[in-house]
C-alpha cells in the first residue's frame, strides 16, 4: 500500500489515474476493487478535487466548497461504487427557497411540488405542465436534437420569464447552463433532481472524503498526493505511462481526471493526435467559473431555519448573462446548521456559503488593488443580501472571506477556473479520447451532463468499465 508522502512508487500499474476528483476516485475504487493495480495521483495535498472543504481558526470553522446539493441518484451510485455506509449518510435537504422580484417560493424541489406551484401560483394550465414534464421524461441522450433550452421554454411557456426563471435558474447555478445550451442537458440534469429532490452528505465533505480514502486503501489503490503529473507518455501509438517529478511511471492505461483540454493539449501534446481531432478539441468551450463568500458565525450563535438552499436575486428578471456579472445581484446561499450537517462535531459553528457564477475574464484582468476592492464589494453585497433573511447577521459574523475564479484555477488546475468543465461538445471529445489514443481515457466534468457530483461520479464508473474492457482486449500487447 502506498499512501504516505515518503512512500516511493516502485512498480508499474494497470491503471494510473491523474486527479482525485469524484470521477477519478470513483474509477480508482471500482478498478482497485476488481483487482487491478491502480495508482491515484493528485496534485493537491487533499483528495476530492472540487468536492472539498477547508478549516479556519484551528478548525473552529469548516466550509464546504461544493456540497450544496445533488440528486437522489447519488445514493445508488455510492452504494454501488463505494459502500453502504457512505450511501446511508446521504440525506434530503429540508427545503429550497427562491426569493426574487418575480416570486417567492419554498419547495422540496420535486416534480409533484413544482407542478403544483406552476399551476397554482404561476397559473400555467395543468395540461401544459404535464406535457412539459412528459417531454422531459422522453428526452434521450442519443436523440441528437438541435433544440436549445430557449426553444424548449419558448415552446411550452412563451413570454413567461418568471416560469423560465423557476425552472432554469437553479440549473444555471448547478452547472453554468444558459438558454443557448442544448435542451437535452437541461432535461437530464433537471429530471435527475425532480425525481426526489435535493440531497446532501450528512457529516460534511471532510467526512465523506475520509471514508472514500479508507475505501480506496482497503481496495489496494496506491495513492500519492502533492503529485502533479507533468506529462502523459505514449509508445507505439498507445498511452504508456506518466512523468512525475521527472520520473517515468509505466502503466497499461491512463485515466485523466484533469480538464479535457489540458489533458489533450498540455499533458499529451497536440502532435500525438490526428489534426481533425485536435480541431474538435480546440473548439470545445470551457464552462464558466464561480465566486464564493464563506461566512462563519460566532461561537454559540444559532439562527432560525431560513432554508437549506436559497436562490436569491434582486434582479427584475431571469437573465443568465447578468448572473455572471462582476456586480452581481443574484446568489445562492447554502446554510449549514451544525447539528444537522455535522452532528459529529461538538459545538459546531453555523456556516453560510454564498455562491455565484462568474466569468474568469472579469477577474483575471484586475489590478491587485481592483481585485481586492471587488472582493470586498462582493463580501459587503453578500452580507446585505443575507440581512434580508437574518437582520442581525452582521454582528454575528466571526469570519468572512471570498474566493474567485483565480482561487478555483489555483487549487484545481482547471483552465480559466472553470467550475463545471466544458460545454456539451466536450463530452464527445472526452468519450472518444481512447479511440484516438488507445489506453488513454478521460473522466470528469464535461458536456454539462457529466458535471456535478452525480455526473462526475457516474462518468468515473462508465470509464472504469471501458478501461476494464480495454485491459481485457486492447492492452494485450502492451
Ligand atoms: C463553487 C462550486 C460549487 C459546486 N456546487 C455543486 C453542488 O452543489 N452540487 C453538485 O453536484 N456539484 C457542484 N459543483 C460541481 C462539482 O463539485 C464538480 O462537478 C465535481 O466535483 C467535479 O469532479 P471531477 O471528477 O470532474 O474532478 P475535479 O473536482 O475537477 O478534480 C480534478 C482533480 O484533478 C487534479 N489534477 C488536475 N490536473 C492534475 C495533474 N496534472 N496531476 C495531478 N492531479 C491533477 C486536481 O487537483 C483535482 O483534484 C460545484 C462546483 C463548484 C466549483
Amino acid at each position: 500500500m502506498l499512501y504516505k508522502s515518503r512512500d516511493e512508487i516502485t512498480k508499474n500499474y494497470d491503471v494510473i489515474i491523474i486527479g482525485s476528483g469524484l470521477a477519478g476516485m470513483t474509477a480508482a475504487n471500482i478498478l482497485g476493487r476488481n483487482g487491478h493495480k491502480v495508482l491515484l495521483l493528485e496534485a493537491h495535498n487533499k483528495l476530492g478535487g472540487f468536492a472539498t472543504w477547508f478549516f479556519r481558526e484551528d478548525r473552529k470553522h469548516v466550509f464546504d466548497v461544493s456540497l450544496h446539493g445533488f440528486p437522489a441518484g447519488m445514493i445508488k451510485t455510492c452504494r454501488k461504487y463505494w459502500n453502504k455506509e457512505i450511501a446511508d449518510s446521504i440525506v434530503q435537504l429540508r427545503d429550497v427557497r427562491f426569493v426574487n422580484p418575480q416570486f417567492s417560493v419554498q419547495t422540496d424541489f420535486t416534480k409533484d411540488h413544482y407542478s403544483k406551484v406552476m399551476e397554482e401560483s404561476f397559473g400555467v394550465p395543468k395540461e401544459t405542465v404535464a406535457a412539459f414534464f412528459d417531454h422531459l421524461a422522453t428526452m434521450n441522450f442519443y436523440d441528437n436534437s438541435e433544440e436549445t433550452n430557449r426553444d424548449l421554454f419558448d415552446r411550452y411557456f412563451p413570454g413567461r420569464n418568471d416560469v423560465v426563471r423557476f425552472l432554469m435558474e437553479p440549473i444555471t447555478y448547478a452547472n453554468g447552463s444558459t438558454l443557448d445550451d442544448p435542451a437535452i442537458t437541461y432535461g437530464i440534469v433537471f429530471s435527475n433532481f425532480m425525481s426526489k429532490g435535493v440531497f446532501t452528505f450528512k457529516g460534511g465533505t471532510d467526512l465523506l472524503v475520509s471514508k472514500m480514502r479508507d475505501e480506496l486503501l482497503k481496495n489496494n489503490v496506491d495513492i500519492k498526493m502533492q503529485a502533479q503529473v507533468e506529462k502523459i507518455l505514449t509508445k507505439d501509438g498507445k498511452a504508456s505511462g506518466v512523468v512525475l517529478e521527472g520520473r517515468t511511471i509505466q502503466a497499461k492505461t491512463i485515466l485523466s481526471n484533469g480538464n479535457i483540454k489540458s489533458t489533450i493539449m498540455g499533458l499529451v501534446g497536440e502532435e500525438k493526435f490526428r489534426p481533425e481531432f485536435i480541431k474538435k478539441a480546440r473548439a470545445v468551450r470551457l464552462n464558466t467559473s464561480s465566486c464564493q463568500v464563506y461566512i462563519g458565525l460566532k461561537e454559540g450563535v444559532r439562527i432560525p431555519h431560513i432554508g437549506d438552499l436559497i436562490f436569491t436575486s434582486s434582479h427584475p428578471v431571469y437573465d443568465p448573462e447578468r448572473l455572471l456579472d462582476l456586480k452581481v445581484s443574484s446568489r445562492t446561499f447554502s446554510v449549514y446548521y451544525p447539528e444537522e450537517t455535522r452532528p459529529q462535531v461538538e459545538n459546531g459553528r453555523v456556516a453560510i456559503v454564498s455562491s455565484t457564477n462568474c466569468r474568469y475574464e472579469d477577474w483575471k484582468h484586475l489590478s491587485e488593488i481592483q481585485y481586492k476592492n471587488e472582493k470586498n464589494f462582493m463580501i459587503d453585497e453578500t452580507i446585505k443580501g443575507l440581512e434580508k433573511f437574518l437582520p442581525e447577521i452582521r454582528d454575528q459574523i466571526d469570519i468572512i472571506e471570498a474566493a474567485t475564479p483565480m482561487t478555483v484555477e489555483r487549487y484545481t488546475l482547471h483552465p480559466k477556473g472553470t467550475s463545471f468543465g466544458t460545454k456539451f461538445e466536450g463530452l464527445d471529445v472526452s468519450m472518444n479520447l481512447h479511440k484516438e489514443l488507445p489506453g488513454l481515457f478521460h473522466a470528469g466534468s464535461v458536456g454539462i451532463i457529466m458535471s456535478g457530483w452525480l455526473g462526475a461520479a457516474n462518468y468515473g464508473a462508465i470509464q472504469a468499465n471501458n478501461i476494464e474492457s480495454y485491459l481485457f482486449n486492447g492492452a494485450k500487447n502492451v
